[in-house]
């Protein structure tokens, strides 16, 4: 097994801006041992003062519409403006078939060789909302490692948008021009949570159908709900391969930043996320003490078959779980 490094070790490590132990941190808190999870625990509190100077962007868009590609120039556009970019990819499909929908070819090839910025894809193998909790703690460790800006990126047709939602500042979503929302598979819900809406692949014979596409999305986006950060969502056009809407991309980023700063939303937007945060993570450990009493599974396995055959309410199944773990820790005890 590799030498795991002390706490200190990581900790100087991050904050000294070490990529190699920044990607054992990520490896670290992505363990599935319970001895990692303490030290990990641990560390996220010590880098805590750190955190937080990022802007933290969430990308997605159904697999072909360029993401990669888009995050490859708009990336490449940041790190000549001198910013630091930490790309973190949650691809849930290698947990479902082993095979990846993000793609085994080499993705962003040349952001991954450029020395400002950080790419990394999230450890598969665990459940969907466990990928997405660990790319939040993996984001606070690129944070804690400087990094100006944090990438979240998805396959926009799981349920980890949700999680990555409100693990972000802002919202992108990626959409081809006349491909219909159906056949995109991007679902209205997903449409409701962006910030930004943006048309890729405005070139050659697509461009006019892109412009029209986005005065079609701006049209729709007034019908949805207001959003609770007072911003309106904007629909761009950009080619990633001919490098045009890339800067607009950004100034729209900055002014949403400026803008919910300004009101405050920013600010009570991050405070709400680590509330549900904490939560999730009361959750997490709830769940992972449970399952150290082996009766109980059974008992868990026997309640839910019950709930599904309508012989016990589910509420009353979930009472009945509870007090059994409630007995289990007692004649546990010493
Ligand atoms: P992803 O699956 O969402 O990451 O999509 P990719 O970035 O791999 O792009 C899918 C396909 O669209 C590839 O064949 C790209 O070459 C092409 N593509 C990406 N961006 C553009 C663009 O700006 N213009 C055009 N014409 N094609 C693009």
């Amino acid at each position: 097994m590799k030498k795991r490094l002390s706490l200190d070790e990581y900790y100087q490590g991050i904050v000294s801006q070490n990529r190699v132990v920044l990607g054992q941190a990520i490896t670290l808190v992505e363990s599935q041992h319970s001895e990692d999870a303490s030290v990990a625990a641990a560390l996220l509190d010590k880098i805590l003062p750190h955190t937080g100077n990022a802007l933290r962007i969430g990308i997605t868009g159904v697999p072909g519409v360029g993401k990669s590609t888009f995050i490859e120039t708009f990336g490449t556009y940041l790190t000549e403006a001198s910013k630091k970019l930490a790309v973190l990819t949650i691809d849930p499909s290698s947990q479902l078939t082993q095979g990846s929908i993000l793609g085994d070819k080499t993705r962003m090839e040349s952001l991954s060789k450029n020395p400002r910025a950080f790419i990394r894809p999230s450890a598969s193998g665990s459940v969907l909302g466990g990928v997405a909790y660990k790319t939040r703690e993996a984001m606070l460790l690129c944070e804690a490692s400087g990094f100006d800006v944090v990438l979240v990126e998805t396959v926009g047709i799981g349920q980890s948008e949700t999680a990555v939602k409100n693990m972000v500042d802002f919202f992108l979503l990626l959409m081809l021009a006349g491909a219909g929302d159906e056949l995109q598979g991007i679902k209205k819900g997903i449409m409701e949570m962006a910030d930004a809406l943006v048309i890729t692949k405005a070139d050659g014979d697509n461009k006019t159908k892109a412009s029209k596409a986005a005065a079609e999305y701006q049209h729709a986006l007034h019908l949805f709900q207001p959003p609770a950060s007072g911003w309106i969502p904007q629909v761009l056009t950009c080619s990633a391969f001919e490098n045009t809407g890339i800067e607009k991309v950004w100034e729209t980023i900055e002014q949403y930043a400026d803008q919910t700063q300004t009101t405050g939303f920013w600010n009570t937007n991050r405070q709400q996320q680590n509330a549900v945060w904490f939560q999730e993570c009361f959750q997490q450990l709830l769940t992972n003490d449970l399952s150290r009493f082996d009766g109980l599974q059974t008992t868990k396995e026997n309640l839910e078959q019950q709930v599904i055959n309508q012989k016990i309410s589910s509420q009353q199944a979930a009472r009945k779980l509870l007090n059994d773990y409630h007995n289990a820790i007692k004649s546990n005890q010493p």
